[in-house]
């Protein structure tokens, strides 16, 4: 077999190691892909910090475009239908709900499937079909993968600069819902924050507010349609801010408010930058960031409703790449990638996501 190469993590908190490893012969239904771009996440660098417990070593990188290279038998449409051929640009979803457990089949919650393993998260490498993640020259792809071909006029980068977040923020949207004409606060200007702004805007908020850091993040936001920004490192205090959003808001607070900052202390200021019977939405919180003091008293004062809402479902890329492809010149999502690095730059590649200097870090293999 032939061999080909990966960057992978053996060690938390230790440099990517280049490895090769042979490329796997393909059961009925599976794919093998060239891998054209992979994405840095936020999460890979709370996978390389080794914040979630996963089996090492792995082949990080869940947002992930690439070429068919082989069709496994009996592999012939994408999750749309469309016919699949070799040499087709795609990408696909990180998990595979099992569609037939408790969540899945009777109270319709797939993204809490307990049967979900994450490409680039939740394979070992060291045991074949061994590429199951996105920094490595080739991506394997098991059967019953959610695989979509990505339409002429989208731009891999625009796919990738999207990236996870893209989904996870039309999903978290989509449970708590905006309605024609609020207005919504999200708090955070990274791609999370970026693409909420964005999926706000289109479901036809009348206002929005961005509330981040650094500047760079809110320059990147007012480009997506951020009708306000708020530099944190300016305006540096709780009480302020509440105040400066309520300015922005007839002094009654917006109807919604996206967290997507990923730290405790950002819940309760937000729950505050709520209009009495308003929505909060709690989407940054992928990782266990630790506890913080909080009166549930304001739940019950504002009559909040609070919203969770966890990874995305495959109709959720579907409609991401039909958004991307339709938005692309009011919301420039191929502007996200601001720094590409060779499969042995992988490092450098985490570095820049980790110290928030790259808006989108990317993998060239
Ligand atoms: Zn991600
Ligand atoms: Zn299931």
């Amino acid at each position: 077999m032939p061999l080909a190469r990966a960057s992978v993590l053996e060690n938390f908190k230790t440099p990517l190691a280049l490895r090769e490893f042979p490329l796997p012969a393909l059961e009925p239904g599976a794919a093998l892909v060239r891998t054209e771009m992979a994405g840095i996440c936020g999460t890979d660098v709370h996978l390389w910090k080794g914040e979630l417990k996963i089996g090492l070593p792995v082949i990080l990188g869940h947002e992930t475009v690439g070429k068919i290279e082989q069709l496994g038998e009996g592999l012939n449409r994408d999750w749309n239908g469309e016919p699949l051929s070799v040499g087709d640009r795609v990408t696909w979803t990180s998990t595979i709900s099992c569609g037939k457990c408790f969540y899945c089949a009777e109270k319709k919650q797939p993204t809490r499937c307990p049967h979900r393993r994450a490409y680039g998260i939740g394979y070992r490498c060291d045991e074949a079909p061994h590429f199951m993640g996105g920094y490595a020259e080739f991506h394997y792809l098991r059967p019953g993968s959610n695989i979509f071909k990505i339409p002429s006029d989208l731009s891999t980068e625009s796919v990738i600069g999207a990236g996870c977040a893209l989904i996870t923020a039309i999903h978290g949207v989509e449970r708590t819902g905006i309605d024609w004409q609020d207005i919504v606060v999200v708090q955070g200007a990274g791609p999370v924050g970026i693409s909420a702004l964005a999926v706000a805007k289109s479901a036809g908020a009348a206002k929005v507010i961005v509330l981040g850091a650094p500047s760079p993040r809110l320059e990147m936001a007012k480009r997506f349609g951020a009708d306000h920004v708020i530099n944190i490192d300016e305006v540096k205090t709780p009480e302020a801010r509440i105040a400066a959003v309520k300015d922005l808001s007839r002094g009654y607070g917006a109807d919604v408010v996206l967290e997507c900052v990923g730290h405790p202390s950002a819940i309760t200021e937000g729950m505050e930058m709520c209009r009495d019977g308003g929505k909060y939405l709690i989407l940054g919180h992928y990782c266990d960031a630790g506890t913080i003091e909080f009166n549930p008293h304001i739940i019950t004062r504002k009559q909040l409703q609070v919203f969770g809402s966890w990874s995305s479902e495959p109709r959720h890329m579907r409609a991401a790449l039909e958004f991307l492809r339709t938005h692309k010149n009011q919301f420039p999502f191929n502007t996200m990638v601001t720094h590409r690095f060779p499969l042995d730059r992988a490092n450098e590649a985490l570095e820049t996501t980790a110290k928030w200097i790259s808006a989108k870090s990317v993998i060239i293999p």
